[in-house]
């Protein structure tokens, strides 16, 4: 039998992380940020002097990096070539970064083959941008989070503190919708909802009751597949 796939896909800022963290903790999921993965290979490649328009090497670079995401319930890291990274791939030149490695297929192809293999010795609940469209379009569960704009820069500025890194709420506003414009209109695996995901608004609403109706809907696909 297939393992259960939860795929929670959403604009940068709308709340994934946090939700799909809890709610992986609460079914005893594995907890996958792919966001880290094309993040972990733009810090490689800003380590290694690539420039963002070889795509050549980059894609080189890609096919000879080894990244494992840990998650251990309460302490998820992200190891580079076997370097704890976790915190490196966070910074705005990083995220900036990403728009180019993210848009390259062959590097694409080499992170679904890493992720959809996770699937053959667990359940998941996996985020990103793509998950529902392209890595498990036969999820059980798919969910698509969206937050307004202001929302989303004031939970980035937060994480951010959260982390010791001092930004501009502004700028990181302006910075995250163009990354979402992006990452929304880019030609290979856009941020789209698919047509057969739960569209949850977290604007306004506490991270306890998104989680709730993850959980909930869980339940509802669970019972329902049990029983067809
Ligand atoms: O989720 P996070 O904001 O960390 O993702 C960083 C960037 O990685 C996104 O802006 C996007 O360009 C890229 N990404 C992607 N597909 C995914 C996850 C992330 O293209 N599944």
């Amino acid at each position: 039998m297939k393992r259960f796939v939860i795929a929670i896909d959403g604009p940068a800022g709308a709340g994934k992380s946090t939700v799909a963290k809890l709610t992986a903790k609460k079914l005893g999921f594995l907890y996958v940020d792919t966001g880290a993965m094309y993040r972990a290979l733009t810090y490689k490649a800003i380590q290694k002097n690539i420039p963002f328009d070889d795509d050549t090497n980059l894609i080189e670079m890609a096919q000879n990096t080894a990244i494992e995401l840990q998650d251990n319930q309460t302490e998820y890291k992200v190891l580079l070539d076997g370097r704890n990274v976790t915190h490196e791939i966070r910074t705005e030149e990083v995220s900036k970064g990403t728009q180019f490695i993210a848009s390259l297929l062959p590097i694409r192809e080499i992170l679904w083959k890493m992720q959809r293999a996770l699937r053959e010795k667990h359940n998941i609940v996996m985020e990103g941008r793509d998950i529902g469209t392209k890595v498990f379009p036969d999820a059980q569960l798919k969910i698509f989070v969206d937050a307004t704009a202001e929302e989303r820069a004031k939970r980035r500025y937060l994480q951010l503190k959260e982390m010791g890194i001092n930004g501009d709420i502004d700028t990181i506003e302006r910075e995250i919708k163009e990354r979402d414009e992006r990452d929304r209109h880019r030609s290979i695996s856009p941020l789209i909802k698919d047509s057969d995901a739960f569209y949850i608004d977290t604007t306004g609403i506490t991270i306890r009751q998104v989680v709730a109706k993850i959980e909930d809907l869980y339940k509802k696909t669970a019972y329902k597949n049990k029983n067809d």
